[in-house]
């Protein structure tokens, strides 16, 4: 079976190609590397002893795409690749929209014109945008605060109306805070510039990369005032979209759409003193103003997960801080080092 990975030299995606190829998939990726680094492919070599195939491509430019799935004739399809920096979205939507929509709709239409029966989706929590405190099914209003949120839920919109149609079986993943990195350390996030997520935050402070980590609000609804969320490791995450491709090879025209999270709600003191503990190094932070759209708490319901897909997480809170700082050790400069 042969699946291609869009946007697979990304953080999530390198973590799944690494389960695709243990999971004696082929793997082609096409990435454009506008927010990652060729080295990565390499390191997925160092772990999983196979190379995939690999087009530094855009989605955006659909002559190329059709030339790649001519060439290679694929079963399946996750489309990871897209651009996710909310405040970035914010300033720019327009570079968002064509990014993030036009390029699913090439993707599409490569998938039509190649006769590809299976999608899987990256989605995000974002595109709910409510904040009721309790954890959120995925009937729930679909209302994102956004661009950013806006693209995600347009392109589930896009792949939901084109599956339909043309006979496709589709499973879109909204997933809530992925974090972590694989156990090696040779892959993980790798932020350019000032991270905007809590984790490779923190995970800067502690290597003194950053001087201190500011806590946005510590007057919100919850346990002790700070911004709750479901963190996640990444390799469940990675281990989810196995799943997902099973069920649809197994199932044609299998049709999902689910949270993918941990249940559980952690605040950001709580991952701090977590992170503190773990690794032993003491996190210099203050308080400072919300953030502008900030909630205060996002938690999945996970029972969808569970039920349709057989997945559920296996890592810990623990396990998630002790793999981020294991991979910020050892790249302290991120691909770079
Ligand atoms: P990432 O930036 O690390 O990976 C995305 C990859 O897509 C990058 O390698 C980038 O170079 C590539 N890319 C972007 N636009 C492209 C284009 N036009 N053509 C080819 N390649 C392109 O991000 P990630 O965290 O791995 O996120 C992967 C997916 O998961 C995204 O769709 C994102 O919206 C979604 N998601 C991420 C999170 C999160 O917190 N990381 C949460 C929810 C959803
Ligand atoms: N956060 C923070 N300082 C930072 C980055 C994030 O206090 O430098 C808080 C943020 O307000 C939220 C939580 O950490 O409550 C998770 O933020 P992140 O950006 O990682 O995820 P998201 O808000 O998109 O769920």
């Amino acid at each position: 079976m042969k699946v291609l990975v869009t946007g697979g030299t990304g953080y999530i995606g390198s973590h799944t190609c690494v389960e695709l190829l243990n999971n004696n998939f082929d793997v082609a990726i096409i990435d454009n590397l506008s927010n990652s680094s060729i080295e990565v492919i390499s390191r997925i070599y160092k772990i999983t002893g196979k190379k995939p195939i690999f087009y530094n491509t855009d989605i955006c430019n659909l002559n190329e795409l059709n030339c790649i799935f001519d060439k290679e004739k694929f079963d399946a399809v996750i489309h990871f690749a897209a651009l996710k920096s909310i405040s970035e979205s914010v300033s720019e939507p327009l570079k968002y929209y064509t990014n993030n929509v036009f390029g699913t709709v090439n993707v599409c239409e490569a998938i039509k014109r190649n006769g590809v029966k299976n999608i899987v989706l990256s989605s995000s929590a974002a595109v709910y945008g409510i904040n009721s405190g309790k954890a959120i099914k995925e009937n729930a209003a679909l209302l994102p605060h956004n661009p950013y949120g806006r693209t995600k839920l347009i392109q589930e919109q896009i792949i939901t109306d084109f599956a339909n149609t043309n006979k496709i079986g589709y499973v879109i993943l909204r997933y809530f805070n992925p974090i972590g990195a694989h156990k090696s350390g040779l892959i993980g996030e790798n932020p350019l510039g000032e991270p905007s997520n809590l984790m490779p935050y923190i995970s800067q402070v502690a290597s003194g990369r950053l001087k201190k980590l500011n806590v946005f609000g510590n007057d919100y609804n919850t346990h002790d005032g700070t911004g709750v969320r479901d963190y996640i490791h990444v390799m469940d995450l990675a281990l989810g979209h196995i799943n997902a491709l099973k069920k649809l090879l197994d199932i044609p025209e299998y049709k999902l759409i689910c949270n993918i999270g941990s249940g559980h709600g952690y605040s950001v003191l709580d991952m701090i003193k977590s992170f503190e503990s773990v690794t032993g190094i003491k996190i210099n932070f203050g308080y400072a103003k919300r953030r502008a759209g900030d909630i205060d708490i996002c938690l999945a319901d996970t029972e969808l997960a569970q039920k349709e897909l057989g997945w559920k997480t296996s890592y810990n809170i623990n396990d998630m801080c002790a793999d981020e700082w294991n991979w910020q050790k050892l790249n302290p400069k991120g691909f770079l080092s």
